[in-house]
């Protein structure tokens, strides 16, 4: 199993989970939502040779965390892997529209500087201005849309750019979501669960539940489940995340 956006270290009790989890997947992408919260993860879980701690700023809490854009960037060089970054377009977050975009193209400036990253990206409700501004920086690395949500001509232009998609079990089965997925190149895909904010019957999705990925996956492509679970592993060696 594996999961390619979780924010592992915001669950309760999440070093006892961290210990699961790192047992049970072969790949998990620890995103973090400031440079702070990733200098305090990496600490206590690079114990755990199969968990990634992502270095990130997520752009719903921008507001407060503006003034930690110089330590975001000063360690990028550090870092293989960068999220959650990106835009939020939704209204509670218009106030931050010009700190959120300042900060992507830093840190899209920088990854470029350094020889590119994989990046774990947020784009709700500002999928066209994630790729407007992803097109002016073609060097930053590779870049996985998370929890995609745009449209279908969105979707299109993302996949002509050369972006992969992390998703979810509650992506799958929404109506719009499964749609999304069945155009979504089959070697683009990988299983996130972004929990625990995503909530499923109330619960958080869990970190080790890409089999119900794989499953909703089987599905939707009409493939079967073995060849969806070997697909995410060679699009994951595609990607060079397993080292
Ligand atoms: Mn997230």
């Amino acid at each position: 199993m594996m999961d390619l956006h979780t924010h592992l270290d915001l669950y309760p009790d999440a070093l006892r989970l961290a210990h699961k989890v790192n047992g049970t997947n072969s790949f998990t992408l620890c995103v973090t939502t400031s440079p702070r919260a990733w200098e305090a993860t990496s600490r206590v879980f690079s114990q755990f040779s199969n968990i990634e701690i992502a270095l990130g700023l997520h752009p719903e809490i921008v507001s407060r965390k503006y003034v930690e854009l110089n330590l975001l960037l000063r360690y990028i060089s550090l870092v293989d892997y960068v999220g959650e970054i990106g835009l939020d377009g939704s209204p509670q977050n218009s106030s931050s529209r010009i700190m959120q975009k300042h900060i992507f193209e830093n840190v899209l400036s920088e990854t470029s500087r350094v020889g590119g990253r994989v990046l774990s990206i947020h784009s709700r409700r500002a999928v066209s201005e994630v790729l407007t501004i992803l097109r002016a920086y073609p060097k930053a690395g590779i870049p996985i849309l998370h929890w995609f949500s745009g449209s279908m001509s969105e979707l299109n232009d993302a996949v002509n750019l050369g972006c992969y998609f992390s998703v979810n079990a509650l992506m799958a089965t929404s109506e719009k979501g499964a749609k999304l997925i069945s155009l979504m190149p089959h070697d683009r895909v990988l299983p996130e669960s972004d929990g625990p904010f995503a909530l499923q019957n109330g619960e958080p999705l869990s970190p080790m539940s890409s089999n119900d990925v794989v499953l909703e996956l089987s599905r939707i492509w009409n493939m079967p489940q073995a060849e969806v679970q070997i697909g995410f592993e060679n699009t994951l060696k595609q990607l060079q995340l397993v080292r």
